[in-house]
């Protein structure tokens, strides 16, 4: 193997450590606790595990946890009106709605609802609208993690052929955006991509979030690139045998032959999306402090 492994458990702490020391500087500053509130709707166990993580992380870094959960029959409407309570409540810098909703509730909608200015996953139609203008805003955490990563390779993304493998909204799409924020030269691909393999080995740096086990072989691999592997695919306990059964969309042992750098899964990517999420809200909360503030500043004017 000849690529240098990313270390995302790693980065991620670090970046935690930071986030941990600014909050205790911003309650210095202010007085004031950032919040981070999660909205869980349903038992879905995988979702009940990941915002137990973001519950457990958020207080871990000195910030305030609420975690609201509504029952898996709750409707739109009360759904809706846990969101609006939360973006009322001062006390909350941050709201996350955990994704996916159950069924019959529109996921998207939902997400709509959170105010712009608490909207740390970056995901409502204003903080997307504000990245693909190039303005400032907050950003959906796992590209902006993606991008901690890339700045550790030390790669130079201004004029890079970047190719992006997936076009959610959640992901590829926003990673396009950030990419393309820092001068790289941008490929999206996607199911209806015609030659898969020929683009990514065009790839300077490759990011690949799809959710199909090691669709990325090392043919797909332009010697030298850097690799970003998102997918999280769960493998059978057959597939697995002793392995820990979670694996990538990259084909890592065929790739790291390659590739001058590459994450693991898990290991890489994973790890970074809830340290994000963490500094996401500390800005969220530094936003809100300035808007308060001048806000007095404008009262006491009136008085
Ligand atoms: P998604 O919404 O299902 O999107 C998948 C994308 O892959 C779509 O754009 C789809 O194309 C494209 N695609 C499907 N099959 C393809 C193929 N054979 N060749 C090329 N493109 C193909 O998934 P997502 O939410 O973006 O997530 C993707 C993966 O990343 C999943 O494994 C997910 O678990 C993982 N993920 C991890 C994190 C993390 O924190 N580590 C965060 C987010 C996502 P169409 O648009 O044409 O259908």
């Amino acid at each position: 193997m000849s690529a240098t492994i990313i270390d995302g458990k790693q980065i991620a702490a670090r970046v935690r450590a930071g986030v941990a020391e600014q909050v205790e500087a911003f309650g210095r500053e202010t007085g004031q606790t950032p919040g981070l509130a999660t909205v869980l709707v349903g038992e879905d166990p995988a979702s009940a595990v990941y915002v137990g993580g973001k519950q457990r992380a958020c207080a871990e870094v000195g910030m305030v946890p609420y975690d609201r959960r509504l029952p898996a029959n709750a409707t739109f409407e009360e759904v809706a009106e846990e969101l609006e309570g939360l973006n009322a409540d001062r006390a909350v810098s941050g709201i996350l709605l955990q994704l996916p909703v159950p069924a019959h509730l529109d996921g998207p909608a939902l997400t709509g609802i959170i105010s712009p200015d608490k909207d740390v996953d970056g995901l409502t139609p204003v903080n997307a609208g504000l990245l693909s203008l190039g303005r400032p805003g907050l950003r959906p955490c796992t590209p902006l993690g993606v991008m901690e990563l890339l700045a550790e390779t030390g790669v130079e993304l201004a004029g890079a052929e970047a190719v992006v493998v997936g076009r959610s909204n959640l992901f590829g799409k926003p990673m396009a955006q950030l990419l393309l924020a820092h001068n790289a030269t941008v490929t999206v691909c996607h199911s209806r991509t015609r030659d898969l393999r020929e683009v990514c080995a065009r790839a300077e740096v490759l990011i690949v979030a799809v959710g199909r086990a090691r669709l990325v072989r090392r043919e797909f691999v332009r010697p030298e690139a850097v690799v970003i592997d998102v997918g999280m695919n769960r493998l059978t306990p057959e597939e697995a045998g002793n392995k820990s059964g979670l694996v990538g969309d990259v084909d890592f042992a065929q790739v790291a032959e390659v590739a001058s750098a590459i994450t693991p899964v898990p290991g890489g990517v994973g790890p970074m999306t809830i340290a994000l999420l963490l500094r996401n809200t500390l800005q969220a909360a530094r936003y809100h402090a300035r808007l308060h503030e001048l806000l007095a500043d404008v009262e006491e004017g009136l008085a």
